[in-house]
């Protein structure tokens, strides 16, 4: 595993829990997103600000880390390609386990812990899988600009929404365009 980097926006601190069961501490923070944080059509504009508001509680295997993040959303309509913006607001749990507490239990079990346990490396957690995966679970698969968008025109590509009584006459046959014409003159 690399080793966290103690200035990367969300990287946290938890050294001055000092491992006592018990003892907490509460953060508000706001940091600014990650690359691709979201789904391709939905995510939060890449350095736009994530606000944090976090609790870190030391328990006997690790620092349990709860709290929400809210931070804006940007996107397009998956029918009508109508740009959609928005605000995600997740709320985050995850406990962040001490490493020789991971060893010990490892120890106990055949499950290969590494892939669903969080570690805790040299008192620092790293919030940004936790935060990635909150906020792709609570992103729609197929955003909407509103619930029934009727989409694009087949014919023209027209926006259905801004013109719900949109229709085609049936293009006009080139053999009565001449007739057409000649009704107009005789009218005239
Ligand atoms: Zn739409
Ligand atoms: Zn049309």
């Amino acid at each position: 595993m690399s080793s966290l980097d103690p200035r990367a926006p969300l990287v946290l601190d938890t050294r001055e829990l000092g491992r006592r069961p018990g003892s907490q501490r509460e953060l508000e923070l706001s940091v600014p997103a990650p690359a691709e944080l979201g789904i391709e059509v939905l995510s939060v504009p890449e350095g736009s600000p994530v606000e944090l508001d976090l609790r870190l509680e030391a328990v006997m295997e690790g620092v349990l880390l709860t709290g929400t993040a809210t931070a804006a959303l940007e996107g397009e309509c998956v029918r009508c390609l109508e740009p959609i913006e928005d605000e995600i607001h997740v709320t985050l749990q995850e406990l962040y386990v001490y490493p020789d507490q991971h060893d010990k239990a490892a120890e106990h079990d055949d499950r290969d812990l590494d892939d669903e346990t969080s570690q805790l490396e040299d008192d620092l957690l790293d919030l940004e899988p936790l935060l990635r995966d909150a906020v792709v679970l609570a992103l729609p698969f197929q955003p909407l600009c509103m619930d029934d968008c009727p989409g694009l025109c087949t014919e023209c590509g027209a926006r259905l929404a801004d013109d719900p009584d949109h229709a085609h006459d049936a293009p006009i046959d080139p053999r009565w365009a001449g007739l057409q014409q000649l009704k107009q003159d005789t009218q005239d």
